[in-house]
């Protein structure tokens, strides 16, 4: 397959979503020959996306090849990719889907983490204010909460498989794909009724019908959705509707429907897990048809019964072994362990047991309690660390522009005070700026803002650093610089500034930036040699600013002079040093600015 650039996006997308449905789906040969169908597509995208969906999707055929250790190595590569990724419902999709290989594989750990992570994301973009500057797809949101789902059951984390499955409803709500919907719907169904029945054998009888009411809730919402389902998804809807039923207690309506769909599978329609999952749903109705005290009349014997239930019980096992859900089968082992010793067999109860102790010993040593208490431990300290993130981004960033704060202007200083080199600092401030608040609006204002401190670190040199100081000043931090260097690079920033397109920067009048340059090896400080702490290059800067301002703005002016104006203006006052500025300017008392940090010296 061969595409260009502006035919490649849509492909890959089409391609992913292929590639999601097949993975839901029992037939592996179906994924296998989709993948085999884009995997040219998919391994050509560069984007880091695109490059983790790759991986993602290559570690499901690997596994389904039986190749865990190349699975465990494409999902490392496909995390990797994901480093680079902005945070979005993608990411969070990807992550999920990742998990759920994880757990496939029986990685306890890898999957958990993946879990964890892909919750996290998904909580936050799907909460009310969501994630900033993040995009949410609520298709890809939907998904990641689906696969999520699947992911936590594998993992047998049910109580927070039904609490994914929810949230995926709700997203899937607003989705305009009434089958995005009614697949939500039938998940919600079927986790609720998993965890119903967990939740009886645990001996919590309310809670579970509780459960399996909500269970059917949410099958016949499905029902009434304006949407044809396949065959193979129907019967799985109409499984879980009768187990559901059974954990009602209504026995003899979950029968016929039941039945109706082992007939229809027993005939070779669908794969082996639907033909699992069915004899596991009939076996366990049976099981209790088996147990009823007053039988109705007319009803088979119990002893019928109980025999058929074993028999399901026995080829459901076989199922889930052949379709690799060894979580099912674990349950079926378990079950037919206790349902053999019920009926007195004691030697068949103990070899059922046996192969359940030996899957459970390999796979599944810790409880699933703990596992749950893990995922909740771990979810909040991802989420303090995020937030600490976001506090030390706040501490350190200015929010409106982007830009590094004073705070951080003040710490990199301090780092930078014992370097050797020479060091120059500028003080930048937009001219006229309190009159263009007046006349257009502070939004317009914060626009200028905006546009300006791009405008900086765009021109500036590599290596320079610029700040929002205050209000409309900025700094700019220039190490290894001496001053006439600094003096042309702030030429350029003036100039940069003086030239920009206004109008197509939206902002409605033309603005400019005076600057005031200090050097460590310049003539600004006491005694004819450099400023010696950054409070003196500081004030130094700021001094010169103030002389750019009254030679008539637009302009750079520093201790030995700086660039002439592009704008012709009254006779600037050239400023030969800190105390001649001092005079010049202000009289006998300094500008002082406000200084947070530890004067340090500086060294040139
Ligand atoms: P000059 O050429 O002498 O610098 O004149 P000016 O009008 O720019 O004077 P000054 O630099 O003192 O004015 C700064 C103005 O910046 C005053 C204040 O209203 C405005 N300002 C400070 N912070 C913000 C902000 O975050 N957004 C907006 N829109 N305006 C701000
Ligand atoms: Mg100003």
């Amino acid at each position: 397959m061969t595409a260009g650039p502006d035919t490649l996006e849509p492909m890959l997308d089409t391609a992913r979503w292929r590639l999601l449905a097949a993975s839901s789906a029992e037939d592996a040969h179906a994924f296998t020959e989709e993948l085999g169908r884009v995997s040219v597509v998919l391994t050509a995208a560069r984007q880091p996306a695109w490059s983790a969906w790759s991986h993602a999707f290559g570690a499901r055929a690997l596994l389904l090849d039986g190749d865990t250790d190349g699975a465990a190595a494409a999902v490392a590569a496909a995390r990797a990719a994901l480093e680079h990724c902005p945070a979005s419902a993608d990411r969070a999709l990807t992550l999920a889907y990742l998990a759920h290989v994880e757990a496939c594989a029986d990685r306890y750990d890898a999957a958990l983490q993946l879990a964890v992570d892909a919750s996290l994301l998904a909580d936050q973009l799907g909460a009310p204010a969501g994630e900033p500057g993040a995009t949410v797809s609520p298709r890809a949101l939907h998904q990641a909460h689906h696969w999520l789902s699947l992911a936590l059951t594998r993992l047998d984390l049910e109580e927070l498989a039904v609490g994914q499955a929810r949230r995926g409803a709700r997203v899937a709500g607003q989705l305009p794909d009434l089958g995005d919907r009614w697949q939500l719907l039938r998940l919600c169904a079927q986790q609720h009724a998993e965890l119903a029945q967990t939740v009886q054998r645990r001996g919590d009888l309310a809670r579970s019908r509780e459960l399996a009411e909500a269970a059917l809730r949410y099958a016949t919402e499905a029902r009434q959705l304006d949407w044809e389902p396949t065959d193979a998804d129907l019967d799985l809807l109409d499984v879980v509707q009768a187990w559901a039923l059974t954990l009602t207690g209504e026995l003899d309506a979950a029968l016929p429907p039941l039945r109706r769909v082992h007939r229809h599978l027993a005939a070779g329609d669908g794969g082996p897990w639907l033909a699992g999952y069915a004899d596991l749903a009939l076996a366990r109705l049976l099981a209790r048809m088996c147990a009823r005290e007053v039988l109705p009349t007319g009803a088979t014997p119990p002893s019928e019964l109980g025999e058929e239930s074993l028999q399901l019980l026995v080829s459901a096992t076989g199922a889930f072994a052949a379709a690799g859900d060894r979580r099912r089968y674990r349950q079926c082992l378990l079950e037919l362990g206790q349902a053999t010793a019920a009926l007195g067999l004691t030697g068949e109860a103990l070899h059922w047991l046996d192969a359940y102790r030996s899957e459970t010993s390999r796979a599944h040593l810790r409880s699933r309690e703990l596992w749950a208490e893990m995922f909740v431990r771990r979810s909040r300290l991802r989420e303090a660390q995020r937030q600490t993130a976001v506090l030390r981004r706040h501490a350190m960033e200015d929010t409106l522009t982007g830009l590094g704060n004073r705070r951080s202007a003040e710490r990199r200083m301090a780092e930078l005070r014992d370097d050797r080199d020479p060091v120059s600092l500028a003080v930048v401030d937009i001219d006229g700026f309190k009159s263009f608040n007046d006349e257009y609006s502070h939004l317009h204002g914060d626009a200028v803002l905006r546009t300006v401190a791009g405008l900086l670190e765009e021109h500036s040199r590599t290596g320079d650093e610029v700040f929002r100081w205050a209000g409309d000043e900025f700094v700019v931090l220039l190490p290894d610089t001496g001053e006439a260097q600094a003096v042309v690079a702030m030429e350029r920033l003036r100039a940069a500034v003086a030239d920009a397109d206004w109008a197509a920067l939206e902002v409605p009048a033309p603005l400019t930036v005076s600057i005031g340059v200090a050097s460590t090896d310049g003539s600004g400080g006491s005694g004819g040699s450099g400023p010696r702490s950054w409070r003196e290059l500081f004030d130094c800067a700021d001094l010169n600013l103030f002389a750019a301002k009254r030679g008539g703005r637009n302009r750079v002016r520093a201790p030995g002079g700086g660039q002439p104006s592009a704008v012709p203006t009254r006779s600037p006052a050239a400023t030969a040093s800190v105390d001649d500025l001092v005079s010049q300017v202000l009289g006998s008392a300094p500008r002082r600015p406000g200084w947070a940090f530890d004067d340090g010296e500086v060294r040139s």
